[in-house]
């Protein structure tokens, strides 16, 4: 990793040690909104930029800063600021950003709370987003204008697993001085760093892999120290704070994020090719098979494919209702990233908040499932996924 020796299985263990003296091995959970100080001039200089320490937790809190740290270890980042939820880092991140007039260029296919932030929240606020085919580049270029700030990207997306180029994303963005954002939260800092491939801003739904066991909520977005302190001064105001209590899980959760990704990543390329080889699939969409279209793009940029992946089952809309209706040991939930395998028919649920048109114009055809495969074995999903499909 770029300005580090240390290999990340050591990362994920030893990244938050000196963030605060203690002797405790395991971390201490700061479970206090407020810290008391010796003066009143003492809080003064406490209020004025991100803190490791001690003031009042929506500032900072030395649990959250461990997982902060923790985090910006694995991205090859400066720093990093925890949220409250993956959506909590990406509007406080956006809103720390830009301002009335400013123009941002996103893709076509993002996360649908992204989505909607572009095209709806934005624009009451005088932001206007241009949206483009996220396997385009030079539909990026060809969006920027002299208001561009930023571009805003997401590699692979969701549902359709489609990816974006990211260091030729950064390299057009940087000779023009305009900010880069990547939401990396199905790839994952083992999959995929963004930073190193020159992109400004990686942030993650903590909620997914970096905790991976779908017991809390949490965001966090990873770039320079300048940036972070930026962005931090949205956090204050806009109040989307990561909770202790779930910096503290999250922290227990990475630990264990190389072993559990590396694992997800095997599973997922078995599920992808038992699915690939069966009759009742018409498509399958993973970014770790020959036959997807950006193939050798994931292999330059990532160096496991994750394990999310979404295919259509033959018959349309009905058989893959009927597909979801016959799985017994995969559950129907939304989220991914988990320790258990979950999977959603993308179309029912796309078409719930964006319409028909919408869930066509975000590519997601009516046979669509989209599975996070999780840390099951193997053979034991395979023979749920055979019975479901017969
Ligand atoms: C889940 C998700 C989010 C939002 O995270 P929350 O913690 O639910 O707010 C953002 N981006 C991607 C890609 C996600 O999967």
């Amino acid at each position: 990793m770029t300005g580090n020796e240390r290999q990340i299985e050591t990362l994920v263990i030893h990244g938050d040690d000196g963030v605060e003296q203690t002797h405790d091995v395991a971390p201490p959970l700061h479970l206090t909104s407020t810290f008391t100080a010796d003066s009143a001039t003492e809080f003064a200089s406490m209020a004025t930029e991100p803190r490791h320490d001690s003031y009042y937790t929506r500032y900072g809190n030395p649990t959250v800063a461990r997982a902060e740290q923790l985090i910006a270890r694995l991205e090859g980042a400066e720093a990093a600021l925890l949220a409250s939820t993956g959506m909590g880092a990406i509007s406080t991140t956006v809103l720390g950003l830009v301002g009335h007039g400013d123009h941002i260029v996103a893709q076509q296919n993002h996360y649908m709370g992204t989505s909607k932030l572009l095209s709806e929240l934005l624009p009451r606020l005088g932001v206007d987003a241009t949206l483009v085919d996220q396997t385009d580049v030079g539909a990026f270029e060809a969006a920027i204008t002299p208001r561009t700030r930023l571009i805003a990207v997401e590699s692979p997306a969701n549902p359709t697993m489609q990816l974006t180029d990211l260091g030729a994303i950064a390299s057009i963005a940087r000779a023009r001085g305009i900010l880069t954002l990547a939401d990396n939260t199905f790839a994952s800092p083992i999959n995929q760093r963004p930073l190193e491939l020159g992109i400004d801003l990686s942030v993650h739904a903590g909620t997914k892999y970096l905790g991976g066991h779908h017991d809390l909520l949490a965001g966090v977005v990873c770039g320079s120290k300048a940036l972070i302190g930026k962005i931090w001064e949205s956090a204050i105001v806009l109040g989307a704070t990561a909770s202790p209590f779930d910096a503290w899980l999250l922290i227990r959760g990475l630990r264990t994020l190389p072993l559990r990704v590396r694992q997800h990543n095997d599973t997922a390329q078995v599920v992808a090719a038992f699915l690939e080889g069966h009759p009742a699939v018409e498509s399958v969409f993973y970014p770790g098979l020959d036959s997807h279209p950006q193939h050798a793009l994931a292999r330059r940029q990532m160096t496991g494919f994750g394990g999310v992946l979404s295919f259509g089952v033959s018959g349309g809309y009905a058989a893959a209702q009927a597909f979801m209706a016959r799985l017994e040991l995969v559950q129907q939930a939304v989220s991914l990233g988990g320790f258990e395998s979950l999977a959603v028919h993308a179309a029912a649920m796309w078409e719930g908040t964006l319409g028909d048109a919408g869930a066509v114009a975000a590519g997601v055809q009516p046979n669509l499932i989209r599975l996070s495969v999780g840390l099951e074995h193997p053979d034991d999903l395979l023979v749920d996924l055979e019975r479901a499909l017969a």
